[in-house]
């Protein structure tokens, strides 16, 4: 364990949490180290949308370049579009009207917006060294107060700061909150699957018919407490659906799918989704493949923070997908650690750094559980009732949510309530 005069950073993970902290972090004088478990090969093959809140802050405050945007081919959605089983359009709401939230929703694949931040975190032509990433590097130990990790290999590494960006299983946060966190079952699992939208155009006609499966709107279907989600990727190249199901409707063991990557069965799909009419059901059969997880999340936790260390992402605040808000919370988790140590020039002292951490986790944590609330709420009655109070509407979240200006402009705002 060298000491050096360069601003050591961990990172555990190499998740859209870990890559956007490595890029907000980046700063001449700083060396940022990526651990990642994984040979970083298989990120999931699945759409996933930034709402305003976060494209504004890869657009503005990390100006990913024209290269970066190409890699990440990221669609901007125009709108949510609902139907029912008959095809019949029963709500429509545009969102490029809202002009106000400065900002578009973007719809990716994964594993674009996950390269593409990957080639921002380590090009050689951003701000600062490039961050290293070194794969098949498990943690499995942090000592919080010297700023320590442990690999499963035995190797020991020292950073200034360690951000503990490992996802809802995380065991960075074991170490800060010194006990385990088991995420807990929402009652909803989830059927995600892609076809390619020649495929669909071939052999699904009427599915095209009455959904066209390149433009770039969010489709809908709610019906016998199943749900769709529908939607283009890939500049129109794909086309994406997440089915959310309540666990008990579910023709499948829902806690042996805990992982994003566990294959679900065409059979059983068609069983839960028996209901569906067959325009809907025939993209499930055109499917290369299903995946099936369990949605689970976590409880607001009692901190982020423990001497040298910081959890941010999942890790922080595993939240429901029916806000499309977790990857947009990680990445303003991730802007607001640039925004605290954008004046840090020189190697920050222990106490230097807690102080900083201390900051962000208030900035940060009643926003990331009001949302993290919210997404649960949204699920009900597949989560039980009662369970958390949330007064605001719909259209007040959205603004909430979407409104967002970066982690200092919220730090003004809570210092004016506070001495208001
Ligand atoms: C169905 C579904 C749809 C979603 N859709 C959206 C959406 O539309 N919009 C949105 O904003 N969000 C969405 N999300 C949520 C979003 O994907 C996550 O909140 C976001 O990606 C944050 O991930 P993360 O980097 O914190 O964790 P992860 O993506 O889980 O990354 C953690 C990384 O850490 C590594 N790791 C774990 N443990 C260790 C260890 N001990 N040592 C080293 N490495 C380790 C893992 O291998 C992994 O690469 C969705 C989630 C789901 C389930």
């Amino acid at each position: 364990m060298a000491s050096s005069t360069q601003f050591q950073i961990i990172i555990v993970g190499g998740g859209i949490a870990g890559l956007s902290a490595a890029i907000a972090l980046r700063a001449p004088g700083r060396q940022i180290t990526i651990l990642e478990q994984s040979r970083l090969h298989s990120e999931i093959g699945a759409t996933i949308s930034l709402q305003p809140n976060a494209s504004k802050i890869l657009r503005d405050s990390w100006k990913l370049g024209k290269d970066e945007q190409k890699i990440a081919r990221g669609m901007v959605d125009r709108g949510f579009r609902v139907y029912n089983p008959e095809a019949e359009l029963v709500n429509h709401i545009p969102l490029l009207e809202k002009q106000e939230y400065g900002a578009d929703r973007i719809m990716y694949h994964r594993q674009d917006l996950h390269e593409s931040l990957k080639q921002a975190a380590t090009s050689t032509r951003r701000h600062g060294p490039p961050a290293v990433i070194r794969t098949s590097c498990r943690v499995t130990k942090c000592d919080c107060e010297a700023g320590v990790v442990t690999l499963a290999s035995g190797e020991k590494l020292k950073g200034d700061l360690l951000v503990g960006a490992d996802g809802i299983h995380s065991t960075i946060r074991q170490f800060v909150l010194d006990q385990q966190i088991v995420p807990r079952p929402t009652g909803l699992s989830a059927y995600r699957l892609m076809v390619p939208s020649e495929i669909l155009e071939e052999q699904a006609p009427d599915f095209c018919k009455n959904i066209s499966p390149r433009e770039p709107f969010t489709s809908m279907i709610m019906a016998h407490s199943c749900r769709l989600i529908m939607g283009p990727a890939r500049e129109g190249d794909i086309y994406s659906m997440v089915g959310l199901v309540p666990d008990e409707k579910m023709n499948e063991d829902p806690d042996s799918k805990q992982s994003w990557v566990s294959r679900g069965h065409l059979h059983k799909m068609l069983e839960t989704y028996h209901e569906f009419p067959e325009w809907i059901k025939i993209v499930f059969k055109l499917a290369p493949e299903i995946g099936l997880w369990q949605l689970r999340d976590t409880d607001p936790l009692e901190t982020w923070t423990k001497g040298k260390v910081i959890v941010i992402g999942d890790a922080a605040h595993a939240m429901l997908p029916t806000q499309g808000q977790g990857a947009s919370q990680t990445v303003e988790d991730a802007e607001a650690l640039g925004a605290f140590f954008e004046d840090i020039a020189d190697v920050p002292d222990a106490d230097q750094i807690a102080s900083i951490l201390g900051q962000i986790f208030r900035c940060r944590f009643e926003r990331a559980s009001l949302i993290q609330k919210y997404s649960r709420d949204v699920a009900k009655p597949a989560t039980e009732k009662g369970s958390n109070e949330v007064k605001m509407r719909t259209d007040e979240f959205m603004d909430y949510n979407c409104l967002y200006c970066g982690a200092k402009e919220w730090q003004k705002g809570q210092i004016m309530q506070a001495s208001a």
